[in-house]
């Protein structure tokens, strides 16, 4: 099984990744280009659509900048031919692919681990687990590497629960959210911080966002979050320029 060729240490703090999405060519780079001069190196690349574009996108990133490593995020789109496809043809260009997620529909187990079998890259089971239940059967089949827990599928109690399971298995945990602010954010860092183990972050949906509704808390340098140091989330809603105070 290959591993993972990129790697944060204690002292570097909590990187995230950070998510681009399926677009055109000149966009996908556009924004990659963006992202890097901001320090990412970790880019989750949204998959699936259509292998041969898919390709392409991430060849052009490459290209662009060829120290950077690629999550693949299919989205349960891709069958399992269009997945090997897909990793071949990252391979043939010299792309660093560290982690395919969810790259077919959240049933087919099967799949799932014929994909880590004949790629050699980790899988990471992200719509494949909603409960405690469901990351015990991805176990049992051999389904994935990676459970990419998340605090908007299960809730906080099952999320460490599902977290505390997969460490105990022998799994990798991945951690990520839906689009959140930093509230909930807060919420994963603070898994994050709190039980350890966590070897991907995926929580970067607040720098997606047009405006920050909240201050204080924690906050990012770049791609590394910072802790805060205050009690709970230390985290005020801000004033909204849309909202109008009647008296
Ligand atoms: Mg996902």
């Amino acid at each position: 099984m290959a591993t993972l060729g990129w790697r944060r240490c204690a002292s570097a703090g909590d990187e995230t990744d950070i998510t681009i999405p399926i677009t055109d060519l000149d966009k996908t780079v556009t924004l990659a280009r963006g992202w890097y001069a901001k320090g990412f190196r970790l880019f989750k690349m949204k998959v699936g659509k259509d292998v041969e574009s898919d390709i392409r996108r991430l060849k052009a990133v490459h290209l662009a900048l060829p120290d950077i490593s690629f999550i693949g995020d299919g989205n349960q789109g891709f069958s399992r031919q269009d997945c090997l496809t897909f990793a071949r043809g990252v391979k043939r260009f010299g792309g660093t692919m560290v982690l395919l997620e969810q790259p077919v529909v959240r049933d087919d187990l099967d799949s799932m681990a014929a994909i880590r079998r004949e790629t050699g890259i980790p899988v990471a089971a992200d719509e494949s687990v909603r409960s405690l239940a469901d990351a015990q059967e991805v176990v049992a089949r051999g389904a994935a590497d990676y459970i990419n827990i998340k605090i908007m599928k299960t809730g906080v109690a099952e999320a460490v629960e599902i977290a505390s399971f997969t460490k105990a298995s022998g799994l990798k945990l991945m951690i990520g959210g839906m689009v959140e602010t930093r509230v909930a954010m807060g919420c994963s860092f603070s898994l994050v911080l709190g039980l350890g183990g966590f070897e991907v972050l995926d929580l970067d949906t607040p720098l997606l966002l047009t405006s920050d509704p909240v201050t204080g808390g924690y906050r990012y340098e770049g791609a590394r979050l910072q802790p805060w140091s205050r009690p709970g989330l230390d985290m005020k809603a801000a004033p909204s320029p849309n909202v109008t105070t009647i008296e």
